[in-house]
C-alpha cells in the first residue's frame, strides 16, 4: 500500500543554524542517500527568512507559564535577546518557546515550493508544546508540521534521565548513571540529528514520524538512555527500511 502518496514530496530544504559537532555536509549526504532526493543546504532558519520585526515575532512565542497556554507582549529587553540570538548566534539557554506559535510563524515565511516539498530546520531553540491531554509544557525533541522542526537543545533536555540523577546532590549526579547522557555541547549531536531528520521524513512520508520498535532509530525515546540506545546506534528497522527503498524506487517509476 503506498501510503505516503498523499504526502509526497520530491526535495528537502534543510535548514541548519551552526553547530561546532555538526557537520551540514555530512548531514545532507546522509539524508540524500537515505531519501534519493536532492537536500538544498540552507543557514539558520531565522537567519535567512529574517525581516524586520521578526525577532519581536518570535520573543511574543515564549512560554509564559508551564502550565498554560498564555501569551504577552513581549518586553523591549526580550525582543533585543532574540535580536541578538539572529544577528550574533547567541545561545541562550532557558528560554522556551511554544512549538505551535513558532512554527505557524515560521510557515508563514516559507515559499509555496518549501510548503510543498518537505523543509526541516535545526535550531537550538528549546521548543516545547501543551498538548490537549497533558497538564504542563513539555520540552520536545521534534515538532512534525511544516515546516517540521529538529531541536538540538531539546534532545538534551526533552527526553528525561532517571529520577535519581535529579534527586542527587550537585557533583553526585553523573556518578547515578550508567551511560553519558546528551550534553550541549556533544560529539555524538551528529547522528542525533541524522535520527530526528529521518523522523520528520518519516512523518511526511507516513504521517507517523515515530516506531514502537526498539533500537529503530524512529523510537520515541522519552528517556535519555533510550536515547542513546536508539537515536545514537538504532538503525531503521525492517519495515521502515522498506518504506524508504519503496519510496526511493516510486522515483523511478
Ligand atoms: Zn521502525
Amino acid at each position: 500500500m503506498n501510503s505516503w502518496i498523499e504526502l509526497p514530496f520530491e526535495k528537502i530544504f534543510l535548514y541548519i543554524e551552526e553547530q561546532d559537532h555538526i557537520d551540514t555536509k555530512d548531514l545532507k549526504g546522509f539524508i540524500e542517500e537515505k531519501t534519493d532526493r536532492p537536500v538544498e543546504l540552507k543557514g539558520g532558519f531565522f537567519q535567512e527568512k529574517y525581516h524586520e520585526g521578526l525577532e519581536e515575532k518570535i520573543a511574543g512565542t515564549r512560554v509564559r507559564e508551564k502550565t498554560e497556554r498564555v501569551f504577552q507582549e513581549p518586553l523591549p529587553k526580550e525582543v533585543e535577546i532574540e535580536r541578538r540570538i539572529i544577528k550574533e548566534g547567541k545561545e541562550i539557554l532557558g528560554i522556551i518557546y511554544d512549538g505551535f506559535r513558532l512554527t505557524q510563524i515560521m510557515r508563514q515565511l516559507l515559499t509555496q515550493e518549501e510548503k510543498r516539498e518537505h523543509t526541516v530546520a535545526v535550531t537550538k531553540r528549546t521548543v516545547g508544546t501543551l498538548e490537549k491531554n497533558e497538564n504542563r509544557y513539555h520540552v520536545r525533541v521534534i515538532l512534525a508540521s511544516i515546516p517540521s522542526l529538529v531541536s538540538l537543545s531539546g534532545i538534551v533536555e526533552g527526553p528525561a534521565k532517571p529520577r535519581d540523577y535529579y534527586l542527587a546532590e550537585r557533583g553526585e549526579k553523573e556518578k547515578t548513571l550508567d551511560f553519558q547522557p546528551m550534553h550541549h555541547d556533544d560529539e555524538r549531536m551528529q547522528s542525533a540529528v541524522e535520527s530526528y531528520l529521518l523522523q520528520t521524513i518519516f512523518w511526511r512520508l507516513v504521517g507517523d514520524p515515530f516506531c514502537s520498535r526498539e533500537k529503530c532509530c524512529l523510537y520515541n525515546s522519552h528517556w535519555q538512555k533510550e536515547v542513546i540506545e536508539n537515536q545514537l546506534d538504532g538503525e531503521l528497522c525492517g519495515e521502515h527500511r522498506e518504506t524508504l527503498n519503496q519510496f526511493r524506487e516510486e522515483k523511478l517509476s
